[in-house]
């Protein structure tokens, strides 16, 4: 059985908009994985500390037949070739890849909490996920494109597309 699973991206290291592209085609070539859809990319300010560099920011629409956790392995890995260190909490990355809407389900465990909790605070993830799909819900049933109308403003910036070479 396959599921929507719907992709935030974000990056500000190492030439943002070209970390997305190539993390772009590696989702696209998951395993049991069908490519939906990419959105547009954006700029944005970043969350938490704000001496770091601003942030480029997409979503990829995918149809899985991935478990989650399976899923999040997967993304984990791709942040991986691309050089992701953890070293302070919100700091700068070169990829984060988060697990946004899995599906109808719900999950809160110590790994992966879907739908992402940041989600209502985010307009650099509820914009993506609007252009990708307008009539999006949430498993409570609440809409993205309401929860974008009521987001706090993060100074998105649409990218011209392509964004990267
Ligand atoms: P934020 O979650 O606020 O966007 P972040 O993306 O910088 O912060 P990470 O360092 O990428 O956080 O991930 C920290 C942990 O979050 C991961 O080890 C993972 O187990 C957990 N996590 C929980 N829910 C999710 C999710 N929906 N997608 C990705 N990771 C998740
Ligand atoms: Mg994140
Ligand atoms: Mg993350």
């Amino acid at each position: 059985m396959k599921t929507d699973a719907f992709i935030g991206l974000g990056s500000n290291l190492q030439e943002p908009a070209a970390q997305l592209a190539k993390a772009v085609a590696e989702l696209a070539a998951l395993p049991n994985t069908t490519f939906i859809a990419q959105s547009p990319f954006y700029a944005s300010r970043p969350v938490g500390p704000q001496d770091q560099p601003d942030y480029v920011n997409g979503a990829v629409w995918l149809s899985t037949e991935l478990a989650p956790h399976t899923l999040l392995d997967q993304l984990q890995a791709i942040e991986q070739v691309h050089g992701r260190e953890r070293l302070r909490h919100w700091g700068p990355r070169t990829l984060d890849l988060d697990l946004l809407v899995f599906g109808n389900q719900t999950l809160n465990d110590d790994r992966l909490t879907v739908p992402h909790r940041e989600l209502p605070n985010r307009d650099f993830v509820l914009q993506p996920l609007l252009d990708l799909k307008p009539d999006l819900t949430l498993p409570d049933g609440v809409a993205i494109a309401t929860l974008r109308a009521q987001c706090p403003d993060n100074w998105l910036r649409r990218l011209p597309s392509p964004a990267y070479p």
